[in-house]
C-alpha cells in the first residue's frame, strides 16, 4: 500500500483534544462551514426529507445546525464538553444535558427543540443500540483526525452505525505524511478501500486544492483535500 510513513505509530490523547479547546488551539474549526458539504449537500440527501445524519468527532461544526434547521435530525459525538458547549452557546440554542445510562460519564446535550443530540463521550463508547443507525454521514476531521492505530475499529463501528441505503460524504486529506506529523493524518485511497470497500460503493467525487500559509508553516509543499460518497446499498 502506500506509505504513511511515520505516522502509523503516532497516538493523540483524549487529553491533548481537551487541552486543544481549553487553549483554543482549534485551528480545524470553519466558522462559515465547509464548502464541499454545501456543494455534495444534494448527493449526501439523494432527494430525502427527515432524515437521521450523523457527525462524527463533531467538535463544534455549524453544520450541524446547519441540516437541523433543513429538518433533518442530527446527531454528534465529541470527547470535549467544552466544544459541545461552545456549539450550543454560538448558535444561541437552549439545551438540556441528561446521563446515558448505558455509558458511565457520558452525558446527551439535547437542543430543546429536540433535533440535535450530541454526546459527550468518545465514539468507542458508541454502538448502534445506544445511537441508532443513520441516512447520512458527514465525516470531516474525523477519520482523518482518529489515531492511524484506531482507524479499523473506527471504520467497522462507523459501517455498524450505518442505514441501508445511506450515504457517507468522507473528507480526506492528501500531504507528504514524511513531513509533518498530523493530525490531520493522510490517508490513502488504497486505505479507504480496505477500510470500507467490502460494504460499500466508494466513489472519488472531488480532489480541492487547499494549500494555505499554515500548510506551509507545518513544512509542506501541497495539501488537498479529497472527498469520497460512500454508499451504503440495500
Ligand atoms: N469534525 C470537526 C472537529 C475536527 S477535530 C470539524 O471538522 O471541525 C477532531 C475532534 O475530535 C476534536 O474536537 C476532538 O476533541 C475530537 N475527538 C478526538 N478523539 C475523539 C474520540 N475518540 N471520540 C470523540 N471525539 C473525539
Amino acid at each position: 500500500g502506500t506509505d504513511i510513513g511515520s505516522q502509523k505509530d503516532r497516538v493523540v490523547t483524549e487529553e491533548e483534544w481537551l487541552q486543544r479547546w481549553a487553549t483554543g488551539n482549534i485551528g480545524f474549526h470553519k466558522e462559515q462551514g465547509h464548502p464541499l458539504l454545501r456543494k455534495y449537500l444534494d448527493v449526501l440527501l439523494n432527494g430525502r426529507r427527515g432524515l437521521r445524519i450523523f457527525f462524527p468527532l463533531c467538535g463544534k461544526a455549524v453544520e450541524m445546525k446547519w441540516l437541523a434547521a433543513m429538518g433533518h435530525s442530527v446527531v454528534g459525538v465529541e470527547v470535549s464538553e467544552r466544544a459541545l458547549k461552545e456549539f450550543f452557546a454560538e448558535h444561541s440554542l437552549p439545551y438540556r444535558e441528561e446521563p446515558v445510562p448505558e455509558i458511565s460519564g457520558a452525558k446527551k446535550l439535547q437542543s430543546t427543540s429536540g433535533n440535535i443530540s450530541l454526546y459527550c463521550c468518545s465514539i468507542y463508547d458508541l454502538s448502534s443500540s445506544i445511537v441508532g443507525k443513520f441516512d447520512g454521514v458527514w465525516d470531516r476531521g474525523a477519520l482523518v483526525a482518529v489515531n492511524p492505530c484506531d482507524r479499523q475499529r473506527y471504520a467497522s463501528l462507523m459501517i455498524t452505525l450505518m442505514e441501508k441505503n445511506s450515504s457517507y460524504l468522507l473528507v480526506t486529506v492528501s500531504y507528504d505524511p514524511n513531513k509533518h506529523k498530523g493530525p490531520p493524518f493522510y490517508v490513502p485511497e488504497s486505505e479507504i478501500k480496505s477500510l470500507f470497500g467490502n460494504h460499500c460503493e466508494i466513489k472519488c467525487l472531488q480532489k480541492v486544492d487547499d494549500f494555505s500559509d499554515k500548510h506551509r508553516q507545518w513544512g509542506l509543499d501541497y495539501f488537498l483535500e479529497v472527498l469520497y460518497i460512500l454508499k451504503f446499498v440495500a
